[in-house]
């Protein structure tokens, strides 16, 4: 698998057609969705559609987010560069790819042993140095590095894990949806000193967040609207 086989050209239409025409402007955010190859986090029978606008199936009944999604939520961390970041949900590893462009260490976390690894692989292969991938239940941070400037959710949650809001840096942004099964919106969190301010940023359809904090999946399977 190359990047010469037409990836780079498609690349570069799903930029341009899916995410700056949406609004996203940061120029990072914009760079790093340039610099990673979707196609090498999506399963072998999924390729032709790596770089299309929609979240695509991948192993253990999970997706990789939308294009879109994944800029729009990287832009609302507000990265500048060198940050220590947590996302939760690491599934292909492909968000955890873009964060990495732009922050100096990522950890992401994923409840799922077989898809850690996975993406461990392919980060490997793209020798992609600054993630480290952890499993585990992400509803409860990671204590052992934070705290975190910015933390990445990339499941719904039923509400904020209150250890990601304590594992936040002074100042730093929790983006997480929340919801239920059928509408979730993505929330935006800003710690200051004890106190944190929250704004609403979009609608979006998630994968739950189970764990301790999270969902338990009788509870999602009955959840329906708000
Ligand atoms: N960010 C991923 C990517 O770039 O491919 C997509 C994430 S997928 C929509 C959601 C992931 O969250 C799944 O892989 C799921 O197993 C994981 N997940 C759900 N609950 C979790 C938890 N409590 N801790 C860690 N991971 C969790």
């Amino acid at each position: 698998m190359s990047d010469s086989e037409g990836y780079t050209g498609q690349r570069e239409t799903m930029v341009r057609e899916q995410i700056e025409r949406r609004g996203i402007y940061d120029p990072g955010v914009l760079a790093a969705m340039r610099a990673v190859p979707r196609h090498a986090f999506v399963p072998t029978d999924q390729r032709d559609w790596a770089y299309s606008d929609g979240a695509l199936r991948i192993e253990m009944g999970q997706t990789i987010s939308q294009p879109y999604i994944v800029a729009l939520m990287t832009e609302l961390m507000r990265l500048k560069g060198g940050e220590t970041v947590l996302e939760v949900g690491t599934g292909s590893g492909y968000q955890a790819a873009v964060l990495a462009q732009i922050a100096g260490q990522v950890y992401s976390i994923e409840r799922l042993t077989a898809l850690a690894e996975q993406a461990q692989q392919v980060l490997d292969s793209l020798a992609i140095k600054n993630v480290e991938i952890h499993v585990g239940d992400g509803t409860l941070g990671l204590t052992e590095h934070a705290p975190f400037q910015a933390i990445m959710v990339t499941a719904a949650a039923p509400k904020v894990p209150k250890p990601l809001l304590e594992q936040l840096d002074e100042g730093g942004r929790l983006v997480i949806p929340v919801g239920s099964k059928y509408n979730q919106i993505l929330e935006v969190w800003q710690r200051q000193g004890a106190k944190y301010t929250h704004e609403m940023a979009s609608a979006v359809v998630f994968v739950p967040l189970l764990g301790d904090e999270g969902w338990n999946e009788k509870d999602w399977k009955k959840s329906r609207f708000w």
